[in-house]
C-alpha cells in the first residue's frame, strides 16, 4: 500500500477512537450544519453533477434536496443503538451497539452524491469513521463532499475520500483496521468486492442492479401510471437501479394504455444538459451508449417488436424506445441502463406476479391498482425489497432500502440503517 493511502488510514484509525466516544447527539450535531453547506453550495454541486455523469441540471439540483433532506432526517433521528437492558436472572445484562471501525464505501456515478451520502452518514452516526472511493468519473463529488464535511465542522479523518482504483480496494479491505465495506453497482462490481471481503472476513452491504416490474392493472389510473411509468424509466437518462425497467399491463388495457405510455415517453427529448427545462440528456460514458444498443440489438433479434425506436443522437444521448417483449426475451434478465423500455402483457394478477418475479433481481416493484385486495396480493407475494402502490419507486431517507436475490442485501436508509455496522455487544453478570 502507498504511503499516502497508509497515512489516511491511520489518520481514520485515531479518529475512530475519539468519534466513538462522543455520544449520538454530540456526532448528529454536526449535521444540521452540514445540511447548511449543502444547500449553500447547492448550484455549485448541482452543476458538478451534471458535469460529471452528464444528467440533466434539474435533476443534479433535486439530488442535492435530497440529501438536505437526509441530512436533516438523521439530524433529528432518535438514537436507534441505545443501550437496551434485558430482563434476565442477573444483575446486569443489556446489549450495547458498538461501532466496527473504518468502513469503506465504494460507489457509483449515478447518483454521486445521494448513494454516497446515504453511505457515509448512517455508518459515521452510529460512531465508525467513513473512506470513500468514488467511480473514476466522479472523484470531484466526493472531493466535494469531503471539503463540504470539513466546512461543517466534521472532524479531521471522520470521513475521507480516496482517489484510488480497483488494486487500493482490494489493499484497503485486506488491511486490519477497514472493518467492512458498502458497494453500490454492478452485480460483477458487488461480486467481486463482497469476496475479497469475504476472504478477510469482513462484512459486506451490497446494494447492486434491478430489473424492476412497473404492474398496471386494468382499474388502475391509466393516465397517472402512464406519466409516472415514463418517468420511472427516463429519469437520470434510464440509468436508476430502482428505474421501473419492465411495464408488466394487463391484457385488456393494452389499447388504451400503450399509446399513452408512447406518448408521455416521447416528452422525453434529449436536450442541453445544463438546460432547467431538459428532461432527458446523455449516459454517463460512450460505452454505455454501445452496451445500450447492443442490447436493443439482441432483444429485437430475439423477437420483440418495437413500439417506439432507440434512436442514438450522439455518442451518449438517445431518443427513448419502448419495445414489447415476450417474458422469455434474454434481455429482460439483464440490467438495461439507459432510456429503453420494456412492456410484457399478463392476462391476469397471477400472471403478472410470475413475469415480475421472473428475472434474477429483486429490488422494487411498483404496483398500480385501485382494488386493495388485488395490491395486497402483489405486496405480499412480489420478491422484492420494496413496493410502491400507485406511485412509482424511489427512495425516501426515513424508509429501507434494499434488494434481496441479486440486487444485493443489506438495509441502507431509515433507523435500520444505523445498525448495519455496528455489533452487538452483551454485558452480563452480578
Ligand atoms: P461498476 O459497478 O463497475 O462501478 C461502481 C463502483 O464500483 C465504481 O466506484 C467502480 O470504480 C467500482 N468498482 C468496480 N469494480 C470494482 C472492483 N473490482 N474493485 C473495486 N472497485 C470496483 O459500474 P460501471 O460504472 O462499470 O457501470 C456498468 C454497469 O453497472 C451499468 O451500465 C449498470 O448496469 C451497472 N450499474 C448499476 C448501478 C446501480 O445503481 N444499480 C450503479 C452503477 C452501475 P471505477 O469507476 O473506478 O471502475
Amino acid at each position: 500500500m502507498k504511503e499516502d493511502l497508509k497515512n489516511k488510514i491511520s489518520i481514520a484509525e485515531q479518529q475512530f477512537q475519539e468519534w466513538r466516544s462522543l455520544s449520538f447527539d454530540q456526532r448528529q450535531s454536526y449535521l444540521p450544519r452540514f445540511a447548511e453547506v449543502l444547500e449553500r453550495y447547492k448550484d455549485e454541486f448541482s452543476r458538478l453533477i451534471t458535469t460529471e455523469m452528464n444528467k440533466p441540471i434539474s435533476e443534479s439540483v433535486s439530488e442535492i434536496e435530497k440529501c438536505i433532506k437526509m441530512a436533516r432526517y438523521y439530524s433529528e433521528i432518535d438514537n436507534y443503538n441505545a443501550a437496551e437492558k434485558v430482563e434476565t436472572e442477573f444483575r446486569i445484562s443489556e446489549i450495547r451497539y458498538e461501532p466496527l471501525g473504518i468502513i469503506l464505501g465504494v460507489m457509483p456515478w449515478n447518483f454521486p452524491f445521494w448513494q454516497a451520502l446515504r453511505f457515509i452518514i448512517p455508518a459515521i452516526l452510529a460512531g465508525n469513521v467513513a473512506v470513500m472511493k468514488h467511480a473514476s468519473i466522479c472523484f470531484g463529488s466526493g472531493k466535494a463532499i469531503e471539503s463540504a464535511m470539513e466546512e461543517a465542522g466534521f472532524p479531521a479523518g471522520v470521513f475521507q475520500n480516496l482517489e484510488i482504483g480497483h488494486k487500493e480496494v482490494e489493499e484497503l479491505l485486506a488491511h486490519p483496521a477497514v472493518r467492512a465495506v458498502s458497494l453500490t453497482g454492478s452485480e460483477k462490481a458487488g461480486a467481486q468486492v463482497a469476496s475479497t471481503a469475504a476472504i478477510h472476513i469482513k462484512k459486506s452491504v451490497l446494494e447492486l442492479g434491478g430489473s424492476d416490474a412497473f404492474i398496471v392493472m386494468q382499474d388502475a389510473d391509466l393516465r397517472r401510471a402512464a406519466e409516472e411509468g415514463a418517468r420511472a424509466r427516463l429519469q437520470n437518462c434510464g440509468q436508476a437501479c430502482n428505474a421501473g425497467k419492465r411495464f408488466i399491463v394487463q391484457e385488456n388495457i393494452a389499447e388504451d394504455f400503450v399509446p399513452m405510455l408512447v406518448e408521455e415517453f416521447k416528452k422525453f427529448q434529449p436536450g442541453d444538459k445544463f438546460k432547467a427545462e431538459t428532461l432527458l440528456s446523455g449516459l454517463a460514458k460512450a460505452e454505455f451508449g454501445d452496451d445500450l444498443e447492443a442490447q436493443y440489438r439482441r432483444a429485437v433479434e430475439a423477437g420483440a417488436e418495437i413500439l417506439l425506436p432507440l434512436n442514438r443522437v450522439s455518442d451518449i444521448a438517445f431518443e427513448p424506445g419502448l419495445l414489447k417483449v415476450l417474458p422469455d426475451n434474454p434481455v429482460l434478465k439483464e440490467e438495461v441502463f439507459g432510456p429503453l423500455g420494456f412492456i410484457l402483457f399478463a392476462e391476469n394478477a397471477a400472471e403478472a406476479l410470475e413475469i415480475a418475479n421472473d428475472v434474477p433481481y429483486g429490488l422494487s416493484a411498483s404496483v398500480w391498482t385501485r382494488d386493495e385486495k388485488l395490491s395486497n396480493y402483489f405486496t405480499e407475494n412480489l420478491e422484492c425489497g420494496m413496493v410502491s402502490i400507485n406511485k412509482m419507486s424511489s427512495s425516501d431517507p426515513r424508509l429501507p432500502f434494499g434488494g434481496i436475490k441479486n440486487s444485493g442485501f443489506g438495509t441502507e436508509l431509515s433507523h435500520l440503517a444505523l445498525r448495519e455496522f455496528v455489533h452487538a455487544k452483551t454485558i452480563v453478570g452480578h
